[in-house]
């Protein structure tokens, strides 16, 4: 059975968002198979985004994914990796198309200014079924869902 890796990102545990984003899921059919609040430590955020190493804004991104408590959750159901990246959205907050997650709840605060500056968008969802399982089941991220 299909299953993604879904994270509620420290701007969107300290808004109090974490409800309404359980819920687009659980409505959408999906099943919820893990659940826990984490603080993640710069090494677990390094490896987690560590295809993005070279980019300006890397170290913002670590600061950022790393600045308090996120929510870490396995979602089961056919197709749920692209399903919950559609449900998610576009990455800047800004071209996230209304009724998606990012789109409707995601403040813009990066690329205004210096690229430097990542962005703030409330959810983070595997983007292959591959990278569902890393995340989900993988050595590094074992600390965070059991
Ligand atoms: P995520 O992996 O968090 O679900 P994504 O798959 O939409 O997001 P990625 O390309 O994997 O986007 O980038 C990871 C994160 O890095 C983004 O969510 C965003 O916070 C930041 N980021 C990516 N590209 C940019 C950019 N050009 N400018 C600023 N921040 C960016």
């Amino acid at each position: 059975v299909d299953e993604t890796y879904i994270m509620v990102k420290p701007d969107g545990v300290q808004r109090g968002l974490v409800g309404e984003i359980i819920s687009r899921f659980e409505k959408k059919g999906f099943k919820l198979t893990a659940l826990k609040l984490f603080q993640c430590p710069k090494e677990l955020a390094e490896e987690h985004y560590k295809d993005l190493k070279a980019k300006p804004f890397f170290p913002g991104l670590i600061d950022y994914i790393t600045s308090g408590p996120v929510v870490c959750m396995a979602w089961e159901g056919v197709g749920v990796v692209a399903s919950a990246r559609k449900l998610i959205g576009s990455t800047n907050p800004l071209n996230a198309e209304p009724g998606t997650i990012r789109g409707d709840l995601a403040v813009q605060t990066g690329r205004l200014g210096p690229s430097y500056y990542p962005d703030r968008n409330v959810v983070h969802g595997s983007d292959s079924p591959e990278n569902g399982k890393r995340e989900i089941g993988g050595t590094a991220y074992a600390l965070c869902l059991v």
